[in-house]
């Protein structure tokens, strides 16, 4: 019976929320495998850049979120729904992700990465994913030529080029 109370359900959204920065999304995994199959190395969850990039593509200077519908607001989707309780805690909630999404992007191109931003709603198909990344990937690849550091003075040390050549790189 409680379940069914509406500070239940936002409670458990809301940790749901939470979790979804860190944890190995299915949408992130789906997204992992596609740029594998793309034979694309990545790094996972850089923690020293603005917003923590879910994946980073070195090598292109790119830096891959993959967003949630909900959470961060993908416009237009069915997904980007408004709780029928509790309207302006969700409001204020959706206004900071929407901020530090946006701030994130922003800080990230003035120290010269390119983005990406991947929802929940584009990983369902592998097929059109694929596509989706391979032209996201190739745009991004003739709007810049790809640095030849990725951003060193961040205070990562591990920015120099990957050795070996297996792949997907993941460490972190
Ligand atoms: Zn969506």
């Amino acid at each position: 019976m409680p379940v069914t109370e509406a500070g239940e359900i936002s409670l458990r959204r809301s940790a749901n929320m939470r979790a979804v920065r860190r944890a190995d999304t299915k949408p992130e995994m789906a997204v992992r495998r596609a740029l594998h199959a793309l034979g694309h190395r990545f790094r996972l969850q850089r923690q020293d850049l603005p917003g923590r990039p879910d994946i980073v593509l070195p090598r292109y200077g790119v830096a891959i979120f993959v967003h949630g519908c909900f959470s961060h607001r993908h416009e237009g989707c069915p997904k980007t729904t408004m709780p029928k309780t509790r309207k302006d805690f969700w409001s204020a909630k959706f206004e900071a992700n929407i901020t530090r999404d946006a701030r994130a992007l922003h800080a990230l191109e003035e120290r010269g990465w390119q983005t990406i931003t991947v929802w929940e709603c584009q990983t369902k198909h592998p097929q059109i994913l694929s596509q989706r990344l391979i032209s996201a990937i190739e745009g991004v690849r003739r709007r810049v030529k790809p640095p030849t550091h990725p951003p060193a003075s961040l205070g990562s040390r591990n920015t120099s080029a990957p050795s070996g050549n297996s792949f997907p790189q993941v460490s972190r």
